[in-house]
């Protein structure tokens, strides 16, 4: 049996830490805040807000939502983006994507101060991020799987690790992520050949394609380390979710593999928490 690389023991050692650092800032007057951006009202946005602000509350930290209609029309929509970069007392800013078809997503981007953009959505933000500038904030989901990896003490440096996906998102800052700690790291994607074969030959194996259960027992081999990153709709189990990788194919083999659900998505606010702390930092420095 693998051993579980569960998410919450992860995310309760990091709480302790950013509850001395918001306590710190506290100590000089400084409450750190999250601004959430939200247009509409899509479950998932709402699912996903209703934990990040319970995870700032539970450190202290301030959040406001920004909320505005689904019909908001271009104009209006980069004037509010615009006041909300250009408040004080909001340090980070998550805003959720995609926008509805009319806005121009790429455009209202380029209005998030890259010193507040926590979850990585300015192509400055990126840059950062893939020229390992430290003061640059990766994406929240591939930081959460680097704390995964970190706080099991798995070894990066020299190893071989495969990532399925190249989205923005998650597969390409990983893969950065990964090489920045010396990893030997492969991309895959949707046209890669023989990918078993690849994903075999990976001492870490990070999943994140938005296929159910995509990697089967076939793609592993006894001493792996996997890492799902996928929320997927259980196709076998109605109301429920399920990860990329097979679980019960996958993980009778393998060495260590983070669970779906409570495993990688339960650190991700964190993770959200921590870059609007360390955001608050370094514009209070
Ligand atoms: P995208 O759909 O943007 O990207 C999926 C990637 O997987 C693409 O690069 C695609 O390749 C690749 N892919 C698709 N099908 C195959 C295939 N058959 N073989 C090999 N590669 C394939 O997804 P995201 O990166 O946004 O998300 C990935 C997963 O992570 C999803 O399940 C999502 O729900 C989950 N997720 C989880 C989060 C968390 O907090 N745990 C947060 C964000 C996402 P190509 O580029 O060639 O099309």
């Amino acid at each position: 049996m693998a051993e579980l690389l569960k998410g919450k023991p992860v995310a309760d050692a990091m709480k302790e830490e950013l509850i001395k650092k918001v306590d710190g800032l506290k100590s000089k007057g400084i409450t750190p805040k999250l601004g959430i951006i939200r247009v509409g009202q899509r479950p998932d946005d709402l699912f996903y807000e209703g934990g990040a602000k319970k995870t700032c509350s539970a450190l202290g930290m301030d959040s406001e939502v920004f909320e505005y209609p689904e019909n908001i029309e271009q104009a209006a929509f980069e004037k509010a983006v615009i006041e909300v970069g250009q408040k004080k007392d909001v340090n980070g800013i998550l805003m959720f994507s995609p926008l509805p078809k009319h806005l121009n997503e790429k455009k209202i981007r380029t209005l998030i101060p890259v010193e507040k953009d926590v979850d990585c959505l300015t192509v400055g933000g990126a840059a950062k991020v893939f020229t390992d500038d430290p003061t640059g904030f990766p994406p929240c989901t591939p930081t959460a799987c680097m704390d995964m990896l970190h706080h099991y003490n798995i070894p990066i440096k020299g190893k071989k690790c495969v990532v399925v996906g190249r989205s923005l998102v998650v597969g390409k800052p990983l893969a950065m992520l990964l090489l920045r700690e010396h990893g030997t790291v492969t991309i895959c994607h949707s046209r890669t050949e023989n990918l078993p074969g690849v994903c075999q030959d990976a001492e870490i194996l990070i999943a994140a394609v938005g296929k159910a259960k995509m990697i089967k027992g076939n793609f592993v081999k006894p001493g792996q380390i996997v890492i799902d990153v996928g929320i997927n709709a259980d196709p076998d189990n109605p109301g429920k979710y399920c990860g990329d990788v097979d679980f019960a194919e996958v993980e009778p083999i393998v060495q260590k593999i983070s669970p779906v659900p409570a495993g990688v998505g339960s650190v991700t606010t964190w993770v959200l928490c921590k870059q609007t702390i360390m955001a608050c930092e370094m514009q209070n420095s």
